[in-house]
C-alpha cells in the first residue's frame, strides 16, 4: 500500500501535472467506489482541478469554484492495498476492469481511480472541500508523522501499553504510516516492534522522533529519482523491510522477520531485540 511518502510524490506529480485542467466528464465504473452521493460526481464537470494534496495516506483531489458561486469540491480518496491515482494521455478503455473513477479533462488528459487485483476496496468521496477536515477518515486521524510532529505530542500520543509495530500503523496515533515503513523508522531508531509505548525510555521517545526523518529521505530520494509521471511500482529505498535473510545495512547481522497473516515484520536482532530472534508463534505452531 501506498505509504506517506509515495502519497506525497504522487499528489506532487499530478498537482504540477494536472493544476488548471478542466474536468469534461466523469464516471465511476467501479460502482462501489464512489461512496458519496450528494454532490454528484457530475458536480466536477466545467470545474477545473486546482491542485492535488494530501491527508496521511489519502489523496485529496480540489476543484475550483464554479462562475455561479458554489464552493470548492475536493475527491477525498482511500487507495487501500492496491489503488493508483494516474494521470493517462488518453483514455482508458471501458474495459479497463481496474479502473474505479475516472476524470475526464478538456485537454484529451485523464486522472484515473485504478486499483490492481481482484478486490474492490479502493474508494473516493466528493464533498464541499471545506468538508474534509470533519470527514471520518481524516477528523480521527493522529498528527502527520511527516514533517515529524513535535516530540512532547508524539511521546503523548505512544504512551500506550501497546506494541510499537501495530501502533505505530494506527493512523489514529500517528498518521502516514504503514507496513512497510514502520519496519524502516523502527530500525532506523534501533527499538524493537515488540516493544510497548507506554514502556520507552524518554531517550528512545527521541530516537523515535528523530528516526521519522526516513520518510522525508524518502520523498527526496522519490523527488531525485521519479521523472513527470509516477510508476505503478516505486523503487521504494527500503533497508530492512521484505530483506528477510539478508545483512543489516548498518551492522551486518541476518535481518529476521515475523509472520503475521496479512503482513510481515522485519527487523535487526542485533540492534533492536537484544540479539533475540522472535519466533512466529502461529507458524512454529502449525509445524509441531
Ligand atoms: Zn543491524
Amino acid at each position: 500500500m501506498p505509504e506517506l511518502p509515495e502519497v506525497e510524490i504522487t499528489v506532487r506529480r499530478l498537482s504540477t501535472a494536472l493544476a488548471g485542467a478542466e474536468v469534461e466528464s466523469a464516471l465511476a465504473p467501479g460502482m462501489v467506489a464512489l461512496k458519496s452521493i450528494d454532490p454528484p460526481l457530475e458536480a466536477i464537470v466545467g470545474r477545473a482541478i486546482s491542485g492535488l494534496r494530501r491527508a496521511a495516506k489519502m489523496p485529496v483531489v480540489e476543484f475550483d469554484a464554479t462562475g455561479d458561486g458554489t464552493a470548492p469540491l475536493a475527491l477525498l480518496v482511500h487507495l487501500m492495498s492496491a489503488g493508483r491515482l494516474q494521470a493517462f494521455d488518453k483514455r482508458a478503455s471501458l474495459r479497463d476492469r481496474a479502473s474505479r473513477v475516472l476524470i475526464r479533462l478538456a485537454d484529451g488528459r485523464e486522472l484515473r481511480l485504478r486499483e490492481f487485483g481482484t478486490k474492490q476496496r479502493a474508494w473516493a468521496k466528493l464533498m464541499p472541500a471545506a468538508h474534509i477536515k470533519a470527514d471520518e477518515m481524516v477528523a480521527t486521524l493522529g498528527p502527520e508523522a511527516w514533517p515529524a510532529p513535535p516530540i512532547e505530542e508524539l511521546a503523548r500520543q505512544i504512551a500506550q501499553p501497546r506494541h510499537l509495530h501495530p501502533m505505530l500503523r494506527d493512523q489514529r496515533v500517528v498518521a502516514g504510516i504503514g507496513r512497510s515503513w514502520v519496519d524502516e523508522v523502527l530500525w532506523e531508531a534501533a527499538l524493537s516492534p515488540f516493544k510497548q509505548g507506554s514502556e520507552l525510555e524518554p531517550e528512545e521517545i527521541e530516537r523515535l522522533h528523530s528516526a521519522l526523518h526516513v520518510l522525508g529521505d524518502a520523498i527526496d530520494h522519490y523527488e531525485e529519482v521519479i521523472g513527470d509521471t509516477v510508476p505503478d511500482k516505486l523503487p521504494m529505498p527500503l533497508q530492512v523491510h521484505r530483506r528477510e535473510g539478508e545483512p543489516c545495512p548498518r551492522c551486518g547481522a541476518t535481518i529476521a522477520a515475523v509472520h503475521f497473516a496479512e503482513h510481515i515484520t522485519c527487523y535487526c536482532p542485533e540492534e533492536q531485540t537484544g540479539g533475540r530472534v522472535l519466533k512466529d508463534r502461529r507458524l512454529s505452531r502449525l509445524l509441531k
